[in-house]
């Protein structure tokens, strides 16, 4: 079969001559989604088949920082003396304007000490330990961080703030250790797994039941026979450029300046099969990115502004939230303005913009409107003096008037600093893992989850550092099990 077949054309079951290969539950996509989908369904008795398109499996959760976003009162949150509850959790889940999914983000927050637990069990490791500063990802091996916009308006009106990101006890970059766990456990189970084995269409039959996979291995077309299921679970679509065109133009008209975060089988394929056998994909446009201007966390401090000298986010938010709004901002001009008490220099690849003695010669500098960033400076020194800031809500912690010269604009615009942006949107699933039709009727035998689905993790607005892992983990385990009970079609 050439690889440029469409992988949102099905085959019909009566042009599969006969099957190459067979299993209960045919997962495509061997990352965090796939392994965990993989260890569930084995665990409820299915015999299972891995497809994997790359020559080993991890995909982007062995590349991530291995942040799982949890909560509710795991064990390292009461370690560190943090009161959390299912409760507050799911509320801070649902804060936001963007249409959270509520029947998802439910079973996260109350399931998500069990999901703690279950990690554990597999010998993933944790610490007892926080990393209070902002940051964002802790350097040390300490487990929890304040990973998302917890203590910023306006979530900070909706829920009690807790430090949920919980990162695996590794130095640095943890998504590898955490694979190291989570692949070890899948070879354990009995799955078979098939690398360099890349999906290329589903395979249903009249009455649109998904009953196997056609695959391509050593240029040879293999048609992949899934009794029970087929989980798709091949992660998001940040490196097709047609999908990105299609879905998120924002991001594709400006590619030269956003570092697509993935791996190169990050194509879609995957979306693309379920919704050509009928799945609804939704928030299609949505998607993450960063421009990670802090640490050093005085910057906070400071203000954003934009081409106009006029701030627009409470700079306390996490800096994906940071970023999703600096992204809109006209001619993508973004400074960060901070004075001598509180500069510092972000540790990955930003510039100063100008530097200079007062605010009118910075404004020069910067080519800003004639008295914008004057004004702007003035009412937020006005209001900071007295711990206000009535037009963001930027907390008092972070509240100090800019008045100590020499003032820097660090450039934080398009261009000229580190964006970094990867997919949200997916198919429509239940938390079942169950895929939906556009009218709401779920798919006999389809499942999807982790970047292949549209989860919990929901915009740049109120993404948070770890939701990513933990919705692809979370949920692939409930893809897995629902994929095992179901009933045969043969
Ligand atoms: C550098 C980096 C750091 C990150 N850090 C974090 C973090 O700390 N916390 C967080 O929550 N999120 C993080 N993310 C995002 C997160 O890693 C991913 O969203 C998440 O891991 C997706 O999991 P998944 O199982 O859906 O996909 P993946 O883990 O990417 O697995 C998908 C697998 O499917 C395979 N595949 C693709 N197409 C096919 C096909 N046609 N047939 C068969 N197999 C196929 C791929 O090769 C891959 O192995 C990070 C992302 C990057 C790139």
């Amino acid at each position: 079969m050439s690889s440029q077949a469409d992988p949102s054309r099905p085959r019909s079951l009566e042009s599969v001559a006969n099957w190459d290969l067979e299993a209960d539950v045919v997962i495509v996509g061997y990352g965090g989604a796939g392994a965990c989908s993989a260890i569930e369904a084995t665990r409820a008795g299915a015999e299972v088949l891995i497809l994997e398109a790359a020559g080993g499996g991890g995909g982007c959760t062995a590349m991530s920082g291995g942040h799982l976003y949890l909560g509710g009162g795991t064990r390292p949150q009461k370690a560190v003396g943090l009161e959390d509850t299912a409760e507050d959790m799911y509320r801070y889940l649902m804060a936001g304007d963007d249409g959270p999914d509520q029947a998802k983000s439910r079973v996260y927050a109350d399931e998500s000490v069990a999901h703690f637990e279950w990690l554990v069990e597999l010998g993933v490791p944790f610490t007892d330990a926080i990393w209070e500063e902002r940051h964002t990802l802790q350097p040390d091996d300490a487990c929890l961080i304040w990973s998302g916009n917890e203590k910023a308006y306006p979530f900070n009106q909706v829920a009690r703030p807790a430090a949920r990101g919980h990162k695996v006890a590794r130095e640095g970059e943890a998504g590898a250790e955490l694979w190291v766990h989570l692949s070890a456990a899948v070879e354990a189970s009995g799955a078979r797994i098939e690398c360099d084995t890349p999906a290329r269409a589903l395979v249903v039959d009249s009455d649109g039941r998904v009953v196997g996979v056609i695959a391509s291995q050593q240029g040879r077309e293999l048609a992949v026979c899934a009794r029970r299921g087929v989980v798709l679970s091949s992660g998001g679509f940040i490196m097709n450029r047609d999908m990105l065109r299609n879905h998120i133009p924002s991001i594709h008209q400006r590619l030269e300046h956003v570092e697509q975060h993935g791996n190169p089988h990050d194509q879609g394929v995957g979306i693309r099969m379920g919704a050509g056998a009928g799945a609804a994909a939704i928030r299609m446009g949505e998607y993450f990115i960063t421009v990670p201007w802090y640490p050093p966390a005085s910057l906070t401090y400071g203000i954003l502004v934009n081409a106009r000298g006029q701030r627009f986010v409470n700079e306390d938010c996490y800096h994906g939230r940071v970023a999703g709004a600096a992204f809109e901002q006209p001619e993508g001009k973004v400074y960060l303005i901070a004075d001598d008490s509180c500069f510092g220099w972000p540790e990955m690849g930003f510039e100063l913009a100008a530097t200079e003695g007062s605010v009118e010669e910075l404004e020069r500098a910067l080519e800003l409107p004639a008295t914008t960033l004057q004004h702007t400076l003035s009412v937020y020194n006005q209001h900071a003096a007295r711990g206000e800031d009535p037009l963001f809500h930027k907390h008092p912690n972070w509240l100090k008037p800019l008045d100590q010269a020499p003032f820097a604009a660090l450039d934080c615009s398009l261009g000229r600093a580190p964006y970094i942006a990867f997919t949200l949107g997916g198919l429509r699933t239940l938390p079942s893992g169950e895929t939906l039709t556009e009218q709401g009727s779920a798919i006999p035998g389809l499942f999807a989850a982790g970047a292949n689905a549209s989860g919990i993790t929901r915009s740049a607005g109120t993404y948070c550092s770890g939701q990513s892992v933990g919705d692809a983990t979370f949920f692939g385990r409930r893809a897995g099990r629902s994929a095992a009970a179901s009933a045969p079609w043969r």
